[in-house]
């Protein structure tokens, strides 16, 4: 019998599964590397901000040194958006990072971590790496259902996730619902408040979930700089908590965790309202491009407040399976979610206009033709 190592919850653990490449595809498919569109990661397609790109680079003669351990100037830039003291923020290699080191500094193995049915599966791995028990409370709408989540917290219950809006379904919790969730949370008991996409929400329905940071010690805002900044290949984010939950953080994470260019390109892209308000109107605009779409043959979708749209591709089991590798075949990374229990559904990024309409093609033609081989 050969060795078997580590405890018995890592080696349960399914490894996360990432978007393909645009390399790999091309590999595997015989494609040109240039015709292919990837909508599969939830990516800017504006690609990272100029003033980021200029950062970055001037950054680069600094490379034989350590990056700062404690990110002097990010979170400045950080303290002067969000107006909340430095002792509130924790970098993080992307917001993954702050996810997970909530994870391990907060729940021992043995005690219960809360997340919602459909959330963001990197909740789940989190709970698994320390070993701990999850509760996965059934969604409403594909959503979260707030009110379940409060009457399932149990006393060993240490942490709860919420994402905010949540991928891959695109669903948003208004103000209203998020902050009579945490008066009914027992202080006791760590929210994290996943805010990957809060930047592409429309001016009405976004809120200062800081000011909620200053009234209840703890809640965990996680921000990143992955998605309307478009810095995804850097790695980096943040989270902000009030000094008794940040200095725990900080204690377990690793002090160089962000390295110098990405910090020097998150300062830039913070500052950069611009790329921000461009991102934001493409991402409305390439929303209503692929709905439009959607409506015009009856496909269903969560309606969706990021830069995904959830839609339904079929009534069978495989559905998602066989439309992705139909598109794929033809060149349209889209995301397959049946690892999220949603095997009749596609998560596609939106993308420019022409890289929606080249899936809006293909994703006709491919629904055709099975049509077709159903009526054969
Ligand atoms: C993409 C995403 C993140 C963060 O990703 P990082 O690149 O690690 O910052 C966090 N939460 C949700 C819900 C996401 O979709």
């Amino acid at each position: 019998m050969s060795i078997q190592y580590g405890p018995d919850y890592v080696r349960a653990i399914a490894p996360y599964q990432s978007g393909k490449t645009i390399a790999e595809v091309a590999r595997e498919f015989g494609l040109d590397q240039a015709t292919i569109v990837k909508l599969a990661s939830n990516e800017n397609p504006l690609g990272m901000p100029e003033s980021a790109r200029q950062a970055m680079l001037d950054a680069v003669a600094g490379i034989g040194r350590y990056p700062d351990a404690n990110g002097f100037d990010l979170k400045a830039a950080i303290t002067a958006k969000y107006r909340v003291p430095q002792e509130w923020i924790t970098l993080g290699n992307g917001s993954n990072d702050i996810l997970e080191l909530a994870a391990h500094a907060f729940v021992q193995p043995g005690q219960a971590i809360m997340y919602a049915q459909y959330a963001f599966l990197v909740y789940a791995l989190a709970t698994q790496a320390v070993g701990a028990r999850a509760i996965e409370v059934p969604a409403q709408d594909y959503g979260h259902d707030l009110a379940a989540m409060a009457r399932a917290i149990t006393p060993d219950t240490k942490l709860i996730y919420i994402a905010n809006p949540n991928n891959p379904t695109g669903t948003f919790l208004p103000a209203a619902a998020i902050e009579a969730f945490l008066k009914s949370v027992p202080p006791e008991v760590v929210v994290v408040l996943d805010e990957a996409y809060n930047e592409y929400l429309a001016p009405e329905l976004q809120h200062e979930s800081t000011e909620w940071v200053r009234t209840y010690p703890n809640l965990l805002v996680s921000r990143t700089l992955s998605k309307a900044y478009g810095l995804a290949g850097l790695r980096v984010g943040f989270g902000i908590a009030q000094p008794a939950v940040t200095d725990l953080l900080n204690r377990i994470r690793q002090p160089f965790n962000v390295n110098s260019l990405a910090q020097a390109a998150a300062v830039a892209a913070l500052g950069d309202t611009q790329f921000l308000q461009k991102s934001a109107a493409l991402n409305a605009a390439g929303y209503v491009q692929l709905t439009e779409f959607f409506d015009a043959i009856d496909l269903q979708y969560v309606p969706s407040f990021g830069n995904f749209v959830l839609v339904k591709v079929g009534i069978d089991d495989h559905a998602g399976a066989r439309i992705n590798l139909a598109l794929l075949k033809r060149g349209v990374i889209v995301r397959p979610v049946a690892n999220y229990g949603l095997s009749q559904w596609l998560r596609i990024s939106i993308g420019l206009p022409q890289e929606n309409a080249i899936f809006i093609d293909a994703l006709r033609t491919v629904l055709k033709i099975e049509a077709e081989v159903k009526a054969a």
